[in-house]
C-alpha cells in the first residue's frame, strides 16, 4: 500500500530564524535553504532524517506555495542530488515532474483562471484601490499566477483582515496572511487539486497532509489524515476542520519535527 505524504514546506517542515521559535539549540539544526550566500532556512536533524529515511511505501510530494525558483533553493529535504519525483509549487498552479513543469496541467488551471476573471491584471487595480496605505511595502507577482504584498505587520490593521477577506472572496481571490506576506490566490488554484492529481498518478491508497497556512486547509481536508501545525495562521483562525485533522502539541520547528515522527509512525503501520 503506497501512502503518499502531501506536506507543506514553510512553517510545517522548514522554518526560518524568525519563525523556529526559542526551544532549539543551534546543535539540533541543519541548513536546508540557503539564499544569496546565507542560510535562510532549517529543519532539526532529527527531522531531516526522518524525511530521508521516510520509508520505501511512502512517497514525499512537497506542496508549497513557492515558484520553481524558491522550491529549488530548497536542498535540504532530500538526499544527495536526487530531488522528489513530484513537487506541487506555486499553490498548485504547477506541478514538477522529475523538475519540469507538467505542461497539460497547469495549462488546465490557466483557462480556468481566465473563465472566472481570476487574473493578475483583474486583481491589480483592485489592490491599488483597497491598499494605498503605508503599511504595504511591496506588490509582487508570482510567476503570472498569483499576487502578494510584503507589508509592515507593525502598521497593518489586523482588524480589518475579515473586511479585506470578504471583498476579495467575492472576486473569486482567497487571501492568507503568513508573517510579512498577505496573498492573494485565485480560488482555483488549490492544494488539493493538484495532490489529487498526483495521487492518481501513483495509485496511492492513503493520504497524510501537514500544513500550517489557509492555504494549506484545502490540502488537509483532502487527505485521510492531516496535521495542522499549532503555531501557523490556521490554526488561530477560528474556521472549524474536520475530525481527521489533528494540531500540532508543539510549535515552531518542534512542530515540525513532531510531524515527521508521526508520519514515521503511519508508514510502518501501514506498510
Ligand atoms: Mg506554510
Amino acid at each position: 500500500m503506497t501512502v503518499l505524504f502531501a506536506s507543506d514546506l514553510d512553517q510545517t517542515l522548514i522554518y526560518s530564524c524568525n519563525s523556529m521559535g526559542m526551544d532549539i539549540t543551534e546543535e539540533e539544526l541543519v541548513e536546508v535553504e540557503r539564499y544569496e550566500g546565507k542560510p535562510l532556512s532549517f529543519m532539526t536533524k532529527k527531522s531531516q532524517s526522518a524525511l530521508w529515511n521516510i520509508g520505501d511505501s511512502t512517497f514525499f510530494l512537497p506542496v508549497t506555495t513557492r515558484t520553481q525558483a524558491q522550491y529549488e533553493r530548497v536542498t535540504g529535504i532530500f538526499e544527495g542530488q536526487q530531488p522528489p519525483r513530484f513537487a506541487v509549487i506555486s499553490n498548485g498552479a504547477v506541478i514538477l515532474e522529475n523538475g519540469q513543469p507538467i505542461k497539460e496541467w497547469s495549462d488546465q488551471i490557466r483557462q480556468t483562471c481566465i473563465d472566472r476573471k481570476t487574473v493578475i491584471n483583474e486583481l491589480l487595480p483592485e489592490i491599488e484601490r483597497h491598499f494605498s496605505e503605508d503599511w504595504v511595502v511591496k506588490v509582487r507577482e508570482a510567476d503570472d499566477w498569483f499576487v502578494y504584498l510584503i507589508i509592515d505587520r507593525a502598521r497593518f490593521p489586523e482588524d480589518k483582515l475579515d473586511f479585506y477577506t470578504t471583498t476579495f472572496k467575492k472576486l473569486g481571490w482567497g487571501l492568507s496572511l503568513q508573517g510579512r506576506k498577505l496573498y492573494f490566490m485565485p480560488e482555483s488554484i488549490t492544494k488539493a487539486g493538484a495532490m489529487e492529481y498526483i495521487k492518481k498518478r501513483i495509485g496511492a491508497s492513503y493520504v497524510v497532509a501537514a500544513g500550517d497556512s489557509l492555504l494549506d486547509l484545502d490540502l488537509l481536508e483532502s487527505a485521510d489524515y492531516g496535521m495542522l501545525a499549532s503555531h501557523g495562521e490556521a490554526a488561530k483562525n477560528a474556521a472549524p476542520t474536520s475530525a481527521h485533522i489533528r494540531k500540532t502539541e508543539n510549535y515552531g520547528i518542534k512542530a515540525g519535527e513532531e510531524i515527521l515522527a508521526r508520519v514515521a509512525e503511519i508508514s510502518l503501520q501501514r506498510q
